[in-house]
């Protein structure tokens, strides 16, 4: 089988190399890529299944910090999402000692109703480490079966694809530069016959995986699929990055900071910060966002920072006849979880899981979307949640606390507030305790915890609080700065 990705940004060299890895031998890979389009130049916060996709694609840690100058990441710590002078992590990893069914969050609750403890994140060993800048690699806590420190990463988004190219031309892709201006469809059954190039060359293919970027020339230009429109929801629509010099001592967590239309976000790298403001047109025009991006920022810009127009929302098919949108043709939703990578990845491991047989069956393309589809949909309420559950002042902000957000997520906000219960449905990506911190992060303190908790007489529950913050506190105490173990990286 001919498989043609148009696109050499991340999305076009992820597709190339996990193919190339797992089927190689079935496929003859091309990847088309224009030099004098440029790729969108950011995306450099991950969650922590990238280092499945790692793993799958044989890169080692080590490897992957040196060639991406990338850090680690064990959390987004938000500052004024509630309160303009609060802030709260989504760290990742467990907090605390579950107790049977019932999460630790409900013992923790009890001991709060009674005044006995305050700070649900004493708890994570994820946010103790992140305060202190440290880390090392730490699968349990020492001495117990506990988790121990659960990362993602920082990273040059363009390094990482540059090293994905890297891998795949040596596992057999072809790599062609060129500019596609034209894309011919079989006239009955409506599939992709070929591309052509501005050169005149043509290339013909069975299956091509559009990795064009906001273009989505294959999906949405040639195919004509639509596009769901979530403004409504999530109405910040620009951005412009800027990076500056690196931080010193270097966090290991990405830091996102609310302001008046929108947020900012500030990511950690070894050789410099990645900067960025996401804002809402209707509130903010485009100069008052770079300035106050600039004055924001630790060091002169050092790049010309540029405003990035988007649209939050999904392709109606992300599968369409003979194609499949991959990375920004298929869907953008802003960058507040780092989730854009990750939805090329879990569209990969999925495109593998249905890939076509002999030949593609309706069936399956169904599928494959409404599985896509559900994915995208329980993302986008996690980042609803953001907006809505604020209590800051200014127009932007109003507005976001008033919206009318999907039934999905209104139910769950309704389960949390009434019994502190949460579930994670069909495979979402985001867990429970994620949840769990935003809604506490952003204000809902639930009305009742869950009868379990009471099971713990008084001095148990407080034996069992003293210990577990002793536990985690003298663990950090003996961890590395998170500079150091980076040093023992590269
Ligand atoms: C403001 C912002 C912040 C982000 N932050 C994060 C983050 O922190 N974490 C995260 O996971 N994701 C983030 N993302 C998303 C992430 O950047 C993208 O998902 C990722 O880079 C994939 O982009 P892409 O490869 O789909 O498209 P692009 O990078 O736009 O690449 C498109 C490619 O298509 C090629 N192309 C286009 N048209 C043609 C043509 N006619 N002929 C030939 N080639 C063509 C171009 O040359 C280019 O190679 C962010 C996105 C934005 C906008």
């Amino acid at each position: 089988m001919k498989v043609v990705i148009v696109g050499g940004g991340s999305s076009g060299w992820m597709a190339a190399s996990l193919l190339s890895r797992l089927m190689g031998n079935q496929l003859q890979i091309t990847l088309i890529e224009s030099d004098q389009i440029q790729t969108v130049g950011v995306g450099e916060a991950t969650i922590p299944a990238i280092q499945h996709f790692n793993r799958v694609l044989g890169i080692d840690e080590r490897t992957f910090l040196s060639k991406t100058k990338g850090s680690i990441k064990l959390g987004i710590n938000f500052n004024g999402w509630f309160n303009a002078d609060e802030s709260y992590m989504h760290a990742f990893g467990a907090i605390g000692k579950d107790m049977g069914l019932a999460g630790f969050h409900h013992t923790w609750l009890k001991a709060r109703s009674l005044g006995e403890t305050k700070n649900l994140w004493d708890y994570s060993l994820n946010f103790q480490a992140s305060k202190q800048n440290k880390y090392t690699t730490l699968p349990t806590i020492p001495n117990t079966k506990m988790s121990g420190l659960v990362h993602a990463y920082h990273l040059d988004a363009g390094l990482y694809a540059a090293h994905l190219r890297q891998l795949s031309e040596a596992s057999g892709v072809k790599r062609i530069e060129g500019k596609v201006n034209h894309v011919k469809l079989e006239p009955a059954s409506g599939f992709i016959e070929s591309l052509q190039l501005e050169s005149g060359e043509v290339i013909s293919g069975d299956l091509f995986i559009d990795c064009s970027g906001f273009r989505a020339l294959l999906i949405e230009g040639a195919l004509k699929t639509g596009y769901e429109d979530w403004r409504h929801w999530l109405p910040c629509d620009r951005a412009i990055a800027a990076g500056s010099d690196r931080l010193s001592p270097l966090p290991p967590y990405t830091s996102s900071t609310a302001h008046e239309a929108g947020w900012q976000w500030q990511i950690p790298l070894q050789h410099r910060t990645g900067n960025g403001s996401v804002y809402c047109s209707d509130f903010m025009d485009d100069d008052t966002a770079l300035n106050n991006l600039l004055n924001n920022i630790n060091s002169e810009p050092l790049n010309e920072p540029k405003v990035i127009r988007f649209i939050t929302g999904r392709r109606q098919k992300q599968w369409y006849k003979n194609c499949v949108s991959l990375g920004l043709s298929s869907g953008f939703i802003e960058p507040l979880e780092s989730t854009s990578l990750h939805l090329v990845q879990a569209g990969l491991v999925r495109l593998v899981k249905f890939f076509p047989h002999k030949r593609i069956n309706a069936v399956d393309v169904d599928e494959y979307n409404k599985q896509s589809k559900i994915e995208f949909e329980r993302i986008r309420d996690f980042i609803i949640l953001h907006y809505y559950l604020n209590n800051r002042n200014g127009a932007f902000w109003e507005r976001c606390r008033h919206m009318d957000i999907p039934d999905s997520l209104a139910s769950k906000i309704a389960l949390f507030k009434e019994s502190g219960r949460v579930f994670r449905e069909q495979d979402e990506l985001f867990t429970e305790i994620a949840w769990i911190q935003v809604m506490l992060g952003q204000g809902i303190v639930p009305r009742q915890f869950h009868p379990l908790a009471d099971s713990l007489s008084d001095a148990q529950r407080s034996d069992l609080l003293t210990s577990l913050k002793q536990l985690i506190d003298g663990t950090v105490n003996q961890l590395p700065t998170h500079e150091s173990f980076l040093q023992t990286m590269v």
